[in-house]
């Protein structure tokens, strides 16, 4: 297209801090709390790019927290490759990511989310926090990725399906109401058709309320790459279709169950399509279209909701 291409290199090197940040908007916030990552699943060329996990010093990002309430924003997401590891690479001035998150949560920030959460690395302190702080949203992404023990062996992923289900009990004994969103990716080398079927069976016994979903494609230079490949490209097609129709059955279930509900939306502005309609998030992250006041842009209100479509709910505003 004649347009320029940028590389990018990023390679591991030291945290540097007291960089300026840029952000859009004035509402919700991103703070990485480390970089890289240690865990080398087998399909993944994070590790090789970016290196080995560095955690930010607890005081700096305390400081970067406090400064966006000071500022007025409404949401900070904590950000890392796997932040449940977050600390264990510091021999000073860190923390456990449990810790890290009351400390950030006791700031008063109206809403608090974070990303990625590894299953491997969950901790009773990381449950604590989601179980006390009503400012954690009650919303996690899990990443499954197979729902086979052999296939997440076969991707150095370190739980067990079984392990993984007890964490979504868990999960659910602690926040009832709280929202599991997921990555999964069919057609790892040499997944059998039960493998298949393990992973369907993990997404019935979840019912997820979103996923983002892949075929395998091999990366350069991870171990993933050089494992032999007997699966046809058809066969990884149609089960790709399969585990699309089954996630959509419960991400309509649990669309529709929100109908007739009221919740909390963070009002980010106007619908892209219809200016007259204002639009934002739950706590649950549920994109939400509805009917309100338009003063109210930034603001947290009560929207109750009266339907549910494929990708968004639409509701009114209420005073309750
Ligand atoms: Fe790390 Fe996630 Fe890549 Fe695994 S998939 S190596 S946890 S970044």
């Amino acid at each position: 297209n004649k347009a320029r291409v940028v590389e990018v290199y990023s390679k591991e090197g030291e945290v540097y801090e007291n960089l300026p940040s840029v952000r859009n908007g004035k509402l919700k916030a991103w703070v990485n709390i480390m970089y890289g990552c240690d865990k080398f699943c087998t399909y993944c060329i994070v590790p090789y790019t970016r290196g080995k996990q560095r955690s930010r010093i607890k005081e700096d990002i305390l400081k970067e927290c406090e400064a966006l309430v000071k500022e007025g924003y409404q949401e900070i997401t904590l950000l890392g490759q796997n932040v449940n590891a977050y600390g264990k690479d510091l021999t000073e001035g860190g923390c456990t990511f449990g810790e890290l998150l009351q400390e950030v949560a006791k700031l008063g920030i109206p809403r608090l989310r974070f990303t990625t959460s590894h299953p491997w690395d969950f901790t009773e302190e990381m449950f604590k926090a989601m179980g006390t702080y009503p400012n954690i949203m009650p919303f996690i992404h899990l990443p499954l990725q197979s729902g086979s023990d052999d296939v997440l062996r076969r991707m150095g992923r370190r739980y067990t399906s079984k392990d993984y289900c007890a964490l979504v009990d868990k999960l659910r004994e602690i926040i009832p109401h709280v929202s599991i969103s997921t990555d999964i990716i069919v057609g790892f080398p040499n997944e059998t058709d039960q493998d298949f079927e393990d992973t369907l069976n993990v997404v019935r016994y979840v019912k997820y309320d979103s996923a983002f979903t892949f075929i395998y494609s091999p990366r350069v230079g991870t171990p993933g790459a050089s494992m032999e490949d007997k699966i046809p490209h058809e066969v990884k097609q149609a089960r790709f279709k399969e585990l699309v129709k089954v996630l959509a059955v419960y991400e309509r279930e649990k669309a529709e169950a929100y109908v007739g509900k009221v919740i909390p939306v963070l009002v980010e502005g106007t619908s892209k399509k219809d200016k007259s309609i204002l639009s934002g998030y739950s706590d649950t992250n549920k994109l939400v279209n509805f009917k309100g006041d338009y003063n109210h842009v930034g603001k947290i209100v009560n929207v109750k909701i009266i339907e549910a479509t494929t990708y968004y709910l639409k509701g009114e505003e209420v005073n309750e």
